[in-house]
């Protein structure tokens, strides 16, 4: 590793010859000439000139010029200021400590300081270390010369994970003292994700377990002591086919969530008509509602609201939207979805129903994976627990948000909230259904 600054050798000095070495002093010797022949027409003895031209050139040259005494400032300077490695120690973002033999801190960047705390000058590394297994670490590797890491977790104040390594380095800054770097690599984000997808294929396949075991049950039974039983037989297959939809529902769901994840840092390229994509939708549902008993009503503004998306997705959200609250909102017999489109802001698509609302611990996990309130009921209701995990992640794409109001006893609101860029297009747009 280059030490200071000032190591790096300028042009001049390069030169390994006469030439170059006397090249810094040519202005003295040329002075030293000048005045020497100028004293000999002024009655000088040779020999006295020549004597003092060499007083006079040789006190030019020890006196510093320009080059040389900017030289012993930026010496002088170079002192002050760190060694070069620190100063990149200091640049890093990850946290690091810098100790010598004795576990006395001789520097941490500002990273550290946020991790661990700030040291006061000369402290030993267990001021503000407490963790056994860091301070064993520490003291095996000031004990045999080699880096080694640990993995290292807390919970207070919250839940981190990191890789804590220590290694010997060597630097020509400190040559008589023996230094180690420790660092902590933070490993928290990669935890969170190991979790979430380890979860995720353990929620997949119990999901998809439950509607498979009930399938073979009903093909034993038909195999066995159902083999004659035409009635049973028939009131089983429709069982069977519901279970079956069941799977196929659920895989449809985690096959949309899996290709919105690719697409994830894509914008959409499309312009879509909310009021034309709503009723669209609306008149998709409108069998369903009816069924349940629901009256969808919408309340569109004047002039077309127009965003920038993907009108297939969107489809997907207020269908989502829509449909759990004719399900989950069934009670209150009424659905109300209502476009505002506000100057200041982006557009609003608020669908709003009159059910039993929900309870408010339950509201800011509803977009997770797997999420219900209550299983049963989303089961029941031929839900998956994806539906919200979907929306959220077209919503993202969009640049748009999801905003969940809830009274138990009045109703829920789910808002889809435009930002302003997106809904500011006002073209109009080709026929779309
Ligand atoms: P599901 O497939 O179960 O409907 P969603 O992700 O669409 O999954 O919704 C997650 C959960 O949120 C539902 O199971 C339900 O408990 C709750 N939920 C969603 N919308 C409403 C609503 N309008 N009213 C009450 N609860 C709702």
């Amino acid at each position: 590793m280059a030490e200071n600054t000032q190591d790096t050798p300028d042009s001049e000095d390069s030169g390994t010859g006469l030439a170059s070495r006397l090249g810094s002093h040519v202005p003295a010797l040329a002075v030293g000439s000048v005045i020497a022949l100028a004293s000999i027409p002024a009655g000088l003895q040779p020999w006295q000139a020549i004597l003092g031209y060499g007083v006079l050139a040789s006190g030019l040259m020890v006196w510093p010029t320009g080059k040389a005494a900017a030289r012993s400032r930026a010496e002088k300077k170079a002192q002050k200021t760190p060694p070069l490695d620190f100063a990149i120690v200091e640049a890093l973002d990850m946290p690091t400590i810098i100790f010598d033999q004795e576990t006395l801190v001789v520097r941490q960047n500002a990273a550290a300081k946020v991790l661990v705390g700030d040291y006061p000058e000369r402290a030993s590394l267990s001021a503000r270390i407490r963790s056994p297994a860091i301070l064993d670490l520490v003291a095996r590797v000031v004990a045999r010369g080699l880096p080694e890491s640990v993995e290292h977790s807390e919970r207070v104040p919250s839940e981190r994970w990191h890789e804590v390594r220590v290694a010997p380095v060597k630097t020509r800054s400190e040559p008589g003292k023996r230094l180690y770097v420790l660092t902590f690599r933070d490993l928290t984000e990669a935890r969170r994700m190991d979790r979430m997808r380890t979860d995720f294929v353990a929620n997949a396949s119990h999901e998809l377990r439950t509607p498979l075991a009930s399938l073979m049950g009903f093909i034993e039974t038909m195999q066995g002591p159902a083999r004659n039983d035409e009635a049973a037989r028939t009131r089983f297959f429709s069982i069977m086919l519901e279970q079956a939809q069941r799977m196929a529902r659920l895989i449809d769901d985690l096959l949309s969530l899996s290709r919105l994840e690719m697409r994830a840092h894509v914008a959409p390229e499309g312009e879509v008509n909310l009021g034309r994509t709503i009723m669209h939708v609306v008149d998709t549902l409108k069998p369903m509602a009816n069924d349940l008993g629901v009256e969808i009503e919408v309340a569109l503004p004047e002039e077309a609201v127009v965003v920038a998306g993907d009108v297939d997705e969107l489809i997907q959200v207020f269908s989502n939207l829509i449909e759990n609250a004719c399900k989950y909102g069934q009670a209150g017999k009424r659905v109300q979805i209502t476009v505002t489109n506000p100057v200041a802001e982006g557009a609003d698509v608020t669908v709003q129903d009159f059910g039993p609302g929900i309870a408010k611990e339950h509201v800011p996990r509803l977009t997770e994976r797997f999420y219900r309130v209550d299983v049963e009921t989303s089961r029941a209701k031929k839900g998956t627990g994806l539906g919200l995990a979907i929306v959220k992640h077209i919503l993202a794409r969009h640049r748009a948000r999801l905003v969940v109001r809830s009274t138990p006893g009045e109703g829920s609101a789910f808002t889809v909230k435009f930002s302003r860029a997106e809904s500011a297009k006002k073209t109009i747009i080709k026929e779309l259904y």
